[in-house]
């Protein structure tokens, strides 16, 4: 695997870094930031370029704009609070591109940080557009990527821009950690015993992770929707749970259940409704054998113990998504369940990795997240990389 540059190989004095972050964060209806995880973990970078006196270029997205200026999509709202964490000035720039931003950037002193507009209000940035990139291009001399939330997507500032700096390009501090830690459990070097937990509606979308994993991991748990097309395919009764129609993954998952009986668990037993909403009647069924016109939407008390049991005595923990319909209060015990039984076994001394929206934000729900070794800043690229093991962006930085 050839090695990916990053910040520690350069020294920035004098020189001005573009970094392209990703302060895609998540905002209330007062534009209040309601969670600003991928503002800290970028801060490292940023200092790093300040302690060897360069100059800051930052460039961003945020949300989806597709092309189009709307004010409710301007990040310029985020330099007052990047102003108040870094306790120095952020300025700002109303466009990406063109003289006026070039003027700014030659008048940065080291020391100084811009961050420009939104990247989204031009629609050549979701089109991989190369003469995009090349505009943007002019406004640094070393290029860092630091924006692991979006590192998977084929944009023009994540695959084409690197691609004017030459050997001036490499990854920042968020991105090295992302990868540092994923590699971890991809390559089995975490502390044993290693649990994989994974959950979610589609097994289609984590078949090559479990693949991945199953070479090293001493468990894998899977909970959620997911589960049912194993107990399927293991001749179980599912009812009307849910089943992913793609079926693609039957004959890989067949080969994995056969080989790898004993480091797969699933549930034993499962909460079943009688409709799906939160009211519904329920009862407590095994996992293989739900009756017609009852689907399960939350692993039930015996596999809640005998999930925890493995979590408890676990070295490293991974976690990506719920094993239920979480969303529904009635429905998410088992995933508030297994967040308390992560955090535990981190304070314990375990290693915690946890990434997707639906994870982190079932941690929030019993205030567990502070506890967690590491949230990952990006559910798809997590799971890109997890299934893939390269990155679109990663590879424009090697190349
Ligand atoms: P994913 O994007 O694949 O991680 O799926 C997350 C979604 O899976 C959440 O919205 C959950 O409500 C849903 N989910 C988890 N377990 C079940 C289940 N047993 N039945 C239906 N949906 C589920």
């Amino acid at each position: 695997m050839k090695k990916i540059k990053t910040i520690d190989d350069f020294n920035f004095e004098n020189q001005t870094a573009l970094i392209r972050v990703d302060f895609n964060v998540p905002v209330n209806k007062f534009f209040e930031i309601t969670d600003d995880t991928r503002i800290r973990y970028s801060i490292p970078t940023i200092k790093k370029i300040f302690s060897d006196k360069g100059k800051i270029v930052l460039i961003s997205h945020f949300k989806r704009p597709k092309g189009i200026f709307r004010k409710e999509h301007s990040i310029k709202f985020l330099s007052d609070h990047l102003s108040k964490k870094l306790k120095i000035s952020v300025n700002f720039c109303e466009v990406c591109v063109g003289k006026t931003v070039i003027e700014k950037v030659n008048a940065l002193k080291p020391g100084e940080i811009l961050l420009l507009e939104n990247l989204r209000f031009y629609k050549e940035e979701e089109k991989e557009d190369h003469n995009f990139a090349y505009e943007l291009s002019k406004l640094g001399n070393i290029y860092v990527n630091d924006a692991f939330g979006v590192v998977h997507r084929k944009h023009a500032s994540i695959t084409i821009l690197p691609k004017f700096f030459k050997q001036k390009k490499c990854i920042g501090f968020l991105m090295k950690k992302e990868i540092q830690y994923l590699n971890q459990f991809l390559h089995g070097k975490g502390k044993k015993p290693i649990t994989v937990l994974l959950g979610g509606a589609k097994i289609s979308s984590k078949i090559e992770i479990i693949e991945n994993f199953i070479k090293f991991a001493d468990s894998i748990l899977i909970g959620g929707g997911m589960s049912y097309p194993i107990v399927k395919i293991k001749g179980g009764r599912v009812g009307d749970s849910m089943i992913e129609k793609n079926q693609k993954f039957e004959k890989i998952l067949k080969k994995i259940l056969y080989k790898y009986q004993n480091i797969i668990h699933l549930p034993d037993d499962v909460i079943v409704a009688d409709s799906f909403k939160n009211e519904a009647n329920t009862k407590i069924v095994s996992i293989y054998s739900i009756p017609d016109g009852w689907m399960g939407l939350d692993i039930g008390p015996s596999s809640i113990k005998n999930f925890c049991k493995i979590i408890k005595k676990s070295g490293s923990i991974f976690w990506n998504g719920p094993v239920g319909v979480f969303e529904f209060s009635n429905f998410s015990l088992g995933t508030k369940s297994m967040a308390k039984a992560i955090a535990n076994a981190t304070e314990k001394g375990a290693f915690s990795l946890v990434g997707g929206g639906d994870s982190l934000a079932s941690l929030k729900m019993g205030n567990y997240e502070k506890k967690i070794s590491y949230l990952s800043t990006g559910g798809g690229s997590m799971l890109y990389y997890l299934n893939n093991k390269t990155l679109p962006g990663i590879e424009a930085i090697i190349s």
